[in-house]
């Protein structure tokens, strides 16, 4: 570690201001914060609906080329980039998605940003902040707590029970539970029926809480969630059940957005957290829209490559609530590229710049996806220690001779001062002629939606549906659910659907084995490839490296 100092230490030996006086600087009154321990707050529905009269800020998002076990910083950069531009004199929030314990206890860690770039307290924001995954959680297993219930008390709405498609869900990766019987043990004990379990952020219910625009929206949203198909196929909602209303009020603090700081005392929004492979990838539009009603500058960030979170964030979230992006960074680190161009993990501190030159066809293809976007950009190289100066070289060069803002940053050894320049260049960009408009529209059928986006997007030759899929669109034609965005579920690792496949794949064609109606969340998920909504634990989890000493200090996060 060239800051000499993990994640953790920095992030326990940073002096954090009580929340109230981060929250003031923002014209937050201790009225309108609800308290969780001294440097965490909720903000409450008063002051968010006494804010939609002001003016928006200006939105930056903050996207990266596909991850490899290198790593990309993307969290990193955001953070560092929002404090940059709070050191440069602007009124700035930062909006970032609350970590999952799946991959905290697995293999990726938390998601607080790293160096001198973090969210804090990161250990709280890592393990159960506030709660609302836990409130998520409880909340998803009562609707399928009251749908086994209603099975079981007779079945007035004559409930399939062989077609359940609502899911129970942990916070957890634990794939013993990816198929699972319930019902077991006789008549006393409900009906037997297949079940299984998703992680709590691939949830339909986490995409609905990070869509809506108010606990009304939110209480429609669940009405709406299909959970099974009746006798005669077809589709019996949450509102069928009637349980909308016990739904939306376990989540009713959920929904609020949470507000810490960064070590630099930025403000920084924390809420919701969707996986960007298996799930829509943004946090919440209540968060977000917020901030802009904050701040001059919101800095957020969507998951994984630009192929998934960005994709989603401008194809979903986006054109459902209104958002248009001022800027756009796409993340890079040499380290990463050499991988995309061959270079084995162990071999990475080694300088190989063809390899680099090999890998940087992946960046184009993301580069290529913001334009078609119609949004302005800057390229951020995330340096790492280990990067050399030629290979640096190489990355500028290969900027500059395709007229590509490109900013060396350095906000995880320096933190602000690592980030003033990608701040200038990414203002300066954001000036320029900004044509946003989403990669397909939303009256085109399922199919061409998803083909739009495997050719424009993932550079792929087309798309083949499974026999399912191909009954699927059509019933979902006739339920009228055609009109609907589609959010793709696929590898993160790669362009293609096969996880193996890194670089700039060509001539391939995308897998879709199934197709999920989320009707709550207001999109049709489509599987492809191999693709899973309950990951799995690695051979060595994180969790073998966790600790805590007697006075409740956390060790081993990252
Ligand atoms: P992402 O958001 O892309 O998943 P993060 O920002 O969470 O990535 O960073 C992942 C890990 O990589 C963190 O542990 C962080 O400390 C580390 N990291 C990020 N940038 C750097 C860097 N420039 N040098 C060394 N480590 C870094």
């Amino acid at each position: 570690h060239s800051t000499g100092k993990t994640d953790i230490e920095i992030a326990q030996h940073a002096v954090l201001k009580p929340i109230k006086d981060v929250a003031k600087n923002l014209q937050l009154e201790e009225d309108d914060l609800e308290y969780y321990g001294k440097y965490k707050a909720k903000i409450t529905y008063d002051k968010i609906n006494a804010l939609k009269t002001k003016k928006d800020g200006k939105l930056f998002l903050v996207t990266s080329i596909n991850p490899t076990p290198a790593g990309e910083g993307k969290s990193t950069v955001t953070i560092g980039l929002g404090d940059a531009l709070k050191r440069l004199g602007h009124k700035t929030v930062i909006a970032l998605r609350e970590p999952s314990l799946g991959p905290v206890m697995g293999l990726k860690g938390g998601a607080t940003g790293g160096g001198y770039a973090q969210v804090v307290p990161m250990e709280d924001i890592n393990l159960h902040f506030t709660g609302d995954f836990h409130a998520l959680t409880a909340a998803n297993n009562a609707i399928s707590a009251l749908l086994d219930n209603h099975i079981h008390q007779g079945n007035f709405l004559q409930i399939d029970p062989r077609r359940v498609v609502w899911k129970r869900a942990v916070d957890l990766n634990d794939r013993a539970l990816r198929h699972v019987v319930v019902g077991l043990g006789g008549p006393g004990n409900g009906v037997p029926r297949e079940d299984g379990f998703d992680i709590t952020v691939a949830s339909e219910l986490m995409a609905v809480l990070c869509l809506a625009e108010d606990l009304n929206d939110l209480k429609q949203r669940i009405a709406k969630i299909v959970v099974a198909y009746n006798y005669e196929k077809k589709p019996v909602t949450v509102g069928d059940l009637g349980v909308e209303g016990a739904i939306a009020l376990l989540l009713k603090d959920a929904l609020k957005p949470n507000l810490v700081q960064t070590i630099e005392h930025t403000p920084a929004i924390v809420h919701g957290g969707p996986f960007a492979n298996i799930a829509h990838g943004c946090n919440s539009v209540m968060a977000t829209k917020t901030a802009l009603k904050l701040a001059d500058y919101v800095v957020t960030e969507a998951g994984f490559g630009a192929d998934l979170g960005a994709e989603k964030f401008l194809d979903i979230k986006a054109r459902t609530a209104g958002l248009k992006p001022d800027g756009v960074v796409i993340v890079a680190t040499i380290r990463a590229l050499k991988m995309h161009g061959g270079v084995r993990k162990e071999e990475l501190a080694v300088e190989n710049t063809a390899a680099l030159q090999a890998g940087l066809l992946n960046l184009q293809k993301h580069v290529e996806t913001i334009v078609a976007f119609g949004l302005p950009f800057v390229v951020a190289i995330n340096r790492f220690a280990s990067d050399t100066e030629a290979e640096i070289a190489v990355l500028k060069n290969w900027c500059s001779e395709r007229d590509i803002p490109v900013s060396l940053t350095e906000v995880w050894e320096k933190g602000s001062a690592g980030g003033i320049d990608l701040a200038n260049k990414l203002l300066e960009a954001a000036k320029q002629r900004n044509n946003f408009r989403p990669i397909y529209p939303l009256e085109s059928t399922i199919e061409e939606k998803i083909e739009t986006i495997v050719r424009k997007v993932y550079g792929g030759t087309g798309v083949e549906f499974s026999t399912k899929a191909l009954r699927q669109m059509e019933d979902f034609k006739r339920f009228g659910w055609g009109h609907l965005p589609v959010c793709i579920a696929k590898t993160q690792y790669s362009l293609s659907d096969d996880p193996k496949k890194t670089g700039r794949p060509v001539d391939f064609a995308i897998h879709v084995r199934e197709l999920v109606p989320k009707l709550g969340a207001g999109f049709i998920v489509a599987l492809t490839g191999d693709v899973l909504t309950m990951p799995g634990l690695p051979i060595e989890p994180a969790a073998y490296q966790m600790d805590v000493d007697e006075n409740g200090r956390a060790i081993g996060l990252f």
